[in-house]
């Protein structure tokens, strides 16, 4: 008999006692240690879990300075099966979604949120079986419902806002990173994670202003000054960052003559009071290396961790390969092309 969907999340929530066995001091209102708790208590109680989070630890780096900022690769053989998932619509449509309640291990727990603004936002918090960072979640959605971001950014910010400075929220668009384009979730990783936020808070005065109206300000840089084409919205008001947000989305399909979602990966935190919502809009999902033949073919795929600033390469050989020359050259095929993003700052500041 078919389980209804009420019963199949209430099965995958942990409650406070179980979170409490490993966080004894948690309340129950304190979201971001609610996150952390789920971290813990996962590393325990999940095998699979705590196996991927110890070749997570055994990953390699290497750094690259680029005059201000720096670019790291990261050799992380457990991000294999990401790196090289079949997201074509057939392959996706005969697979089984590995993100659906009935069909996650029954290991694997997490938290729910409900979004006070569309009761049809009730995402999952579950660790990602394969890290990235020391703690890295999937924020699913409960229902088997398509890769949008369109009608889900207030939902972004509103998870932002939640994640009071702690934790900040990203997205990969259906055709640029997202390995289940299927089934909605955002991503969540520790705060000053990602390269590009540590850029941009620290170096604010490397970005340029574009567009400073009532509360609302549009920021920034691009392939030139750095590698990639990046877009920053910033408001106290998150109505008034998601509006933005929108039209630049339009602008974008505009400028790609496409109606359907541009490609695109986004990145969310507040500080202070502001939002910030940082965008990289998209030429291409994979560089032409990771579609080469023998030797040249490396294993490439970038999503928004990648596009801040840490390429993950889950080969060996890939992540000794990689240098200077290797890194512009991938960044400047799928970040998007100058002449589309000279175009997109034009438009806005005719908004
Ligand atoms: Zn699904």
């Amino acid at each position: 008999m078919k389980k209804s969907l009420d019963e199949l999340i209430q099965k995958r929530l942990l409650s406070i006692d179980d979170l409490r066995n490993v966080l004894p001091s948690l309340r129950s209102d304190d979201f971001t240690n609610l996150i952390y708790a789920t971290f813990l208590h996962q590393k325990q109680h999940w095998g699979m879990f705590n196996e991927g989070w110890n070749g997570f630890l055994s990953s390699e780096y290497k750094k690259f300075r680029f005059n201000w900022f720096e670019i790291k690769t990261q050799f992380n053989p457990t991000r294999f099966v990401s790196s090289s998932a079949k997201v074509d619509d057939e392959t996706i449509k005969k697979r089984k979604c590995f993100l659906c309640l009935e069909n996650l291990p029954s290991e694997q727990k997490g938290i729910l949120f409900e979004s006070k603004k569309n009761s049809n936002e009730r995402l999952i918090f579950l660790c990602n079986p394969a890290p990235i960072f020391n703690e890295h979640f999937t924020v699913s959605n409960v229902h088997h419902t398509p890769q949008e971001i369109y009608s889900r950014i207030e939902a972004m910010l509103e998870l932002a806002e939640i994640c009071n400075n702690e934790y900040t929220i990203f997205y990969n668009g259906p055709k640029c990173g997202a390995s289940a384009p299927d089934h909605f979730h955002f991503q969540a990783c520790p705060s000053n994670e990602l390269l590009t936020e540590k850029d941009f808070l620290n170096h604010p005065e490397k970005f340029h202003h574009l567009l400073d109206f009532e509360n609302l300000t549009i920021k920034y840089i691009t392939q030139e000054e750095y590698l990639r084409n990046v877009l920053i919205i910033s408001s106290t008001d998150a109505n008034k960052v998601g509006k933005v947000f929108r039209d630049i989305y339009q602008l974008l399909q505009k400028i790609n003559s496409t109606d359907v979602e541009p490609l695109m990966n986004i990145f969310a935190l507040q500080r202070n009071n502001d939002y910030h919502l940082v965008i990289f809009p998209r030429e291409k999902h994979r560089p032409d290396c990771y579609f080469a033949e023998g030797e040249e073919r490396m294993l490439i795929s970038p999503g928004l961790v990648d596009m801040c600033g840490m390429l993950v390469t889950p080969l060996q050989k890939d992540f000794e390969r990689v240098d200077e020359k290797i890194i512009r050259q991938v960044y400047s095929e799928v970040t998007l092309s100058d002449k589309k993003f000279s175009q997109l700052i034009d438009e806005i500041t005719k908004l």
